[in-house]
């Protein structure tokens, strides 16, 4: 925990001389003499003999074998020079050399927390044309009164996001169904665009829909506008049909697949499946599902304790370990795929990748210490209640606060504690190897077990992200071949670690 003070000390720094200062702050017993290296706080995961991992707070890891170990844990890689300069360059010994590049890292990988919240996601109506066994926003019926927002709380959601300071901000339209209130999507957009005349930032607009309330109005204006959209192909018709069951007709797959065949002459979209028990048995169908309907990507869901998947957690729901067995058939079958010379990629590896392998700043806002909830992401439902981002919608514990009654500033107050609970230090987190690329979900730990700490023993998400990032590092480290499909996933050509 102590260079953990130290790391957010040297995030402030710039020159090697404020570095000194810094570490004689970290060390607090006087001023420190700084020799030739100081080794890192750093966790272990081993493989097998071979391979032990070793990662660090900044993020640099690297694998080493038992031989390399023991020097390092009995501070003797004076011995071995090559060791000496691998762990360098990974930053799992500290040099005058290198603690500019494990500072910036550091700043990277922190940056989420001071730039401002970029993602608004604005739930428009809690109406739906669909009843999804697993909706998490607990969607209300087509023709229940008093689920659209209004213009008034509109304006009020539009002037709150101005307030924060961050410089992109992503608009993110969802529901319910969001098209079925498209004069307030509308309403938003212009509104945001005037105020925007004040603030010059950069925005984007993005809608998630099911895709069947497309008319040539909505698709002309969201074209002209240049207004995204996504949305959900859970697989084959047989699966997507009995998850999302679409009111008063008999399809909902053969209308969608309809619809993608005709917004893909104008628009450029993603789609996602939610995963359920029903969807493990068909791991390699739903992958081919996405690539006849021409999409050369996938980011699956897999399914929380919220909302109506709770209620049917019996029918729908399974085990960390069915998922992962699931989840690695899948990944098994994208790489097969790859090396045919398809080529098809998993967004939520991909991700995941970028963490492991290089200093991108960090865009995705869940699958981090702190995540981006009420810091990266704020969701705000149909009449103006703030919540810390979107899957949190289902609980009022996470509800912040009201755009008619709140500023940001009076939101923002609360992050603090969002971020305590959220950074790991709270649980168990802070003493896993995965911790820099990892964190655990409040929302799912909450919906689960009642309580925003989680105890990690039993943490559902907990287990199923510990066995993606296993299986992912055992791609890396075991086959080239693999390694160089997910170098290739990450856009990196060739590296041993970060
Ligand atoms: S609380 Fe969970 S769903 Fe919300 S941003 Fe964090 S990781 Fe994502
Ligand atoms: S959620 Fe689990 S795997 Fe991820 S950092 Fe925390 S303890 Fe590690």
């Amino acid at each position: 925990m102590n260079f953990l003070i130290a790391s957010w000390e040297l995030c402030k720094t710039k020159t090697s001389k404020e570095v000194k200062v810094a570490f004689s702050f970290y060390e607090d017993k006087g001023p420190v003499k700084v020799e030739e290296f100081e080794v890192n706080r750093y966790l272990t995961h081993k493989f097998d003999k071979e391979h032990i991992v070793v990662t660090t707070d900044h993020g640099g890891w690297v694998c080493l074998n038992k031989e390399e170990f023991d020097l390092l844990r009995y501070n003797k890689i004076r011995e071995d020079p090559q060791l000496y300069k691998l762990l360098e360059e990974k930053g799992v010994i500290i040099t005058l050399n290198n603690i500019e590049s494990i500072t910036r890292q550091l700043r990277n990988k922190f940056a989420h927390v001071s730039r401002g919240a970029g993602l608004h996601i604005i739930t428009v109506t809690l109406r739906c044309n669909h009843t999804c066994v697993y909706c998490h926003a607990k969607s209300k019926p087509l023709e229940a009164e008093g689920y659209d927002m209004s213009k008034e709380d509109a304006k009020k959601v539009v002037e709150f996001l101005f307030e924060s300071p961050a410089r992109d901000i992503t608009i993110e339209f969802q529901g319910g169904e969001p098209l079925l209130n498209f004069p307030v999507i509308k309403y938003i957009y212009e509104y945001s665009q005037e105020l925007n005349k004040r603030y010059n930032k950069k925005l984007m607009y993005i809608i998630v829909t099911n895709a069947v309330g497309f008319t040539d109005e909505i698709k002309d204006y969201m074209k002209k506008n240049n207004i995204r959209f996504c949305s959900s192909l859970d697989g084959p018709k047989k699966l997507h049909d009995k998850q999302r069951k679409y009111f008063g007709h008999k399809s909902s797959y053969d209308e969608v697949i309809k619809k993608f065949k005709e917004l893909k002459k104008d628009f450029n979209f993603s789609a996602l499946p939610t995963i359920t028990k029903e969807s493990l048995n068909y791991p390699r169908e739903i992958i081919d599902e996405y690539l006849k309907n021409g999409f050369s990507n996938i980011m699956s869901r897999n399914l929380n304790f919220a909302g109506f998947a709770k209620q049917l957690w019996e029918q729908i729901g399974y085990s960390s370990e069915e998922f992962l067995e699931f989840w690695k058939k899948v990944f098994d079958y994208e790489l097969e795929l790859n090396k045919k010379g398809k080529k098809f990629l998993d967004s939520k590896i991909q991700v995941i990748l970028w963490r492991l392998l290089t200093n991108r700043t960090r865009g995705f806002t869940c699958f981090g210490s702190p995540c981006g909830a009420l810091i990266g992401q704020i969701s705000y439902d149909y009449n103006g209640d703030i919540y810390t981002c979107d899957e949190s919608r289902s609980f009022d514990i996470f509800k912040m606060g009201n755009v008619n009654t709140h500023s940001y500033k009076d939101i923002m107050i609360k992050a603090k504690d969002i971020v305590s609970l959220t950074s790991g230090f709270a649980s168990m987190c802070d003493a896993c190897p995965w911790h820099p690329y990892c964190g655990t979900c409040m929302v799912a730990t909450y919906g689960a077990q009642g309580s925003v700490v989680p105890k990690l023993a039993v943490d559902h998400e907990c287990k199923i992200r510990k066995g993606m990032i296993e299986y992912i590092f055992k791609k890396i480290l075991y086959s080239k071949e693999d390694r160089d499909i997910l170098l290739g996933w990450a856009g990196l050509r060739k590296t041993n670690g970060k």
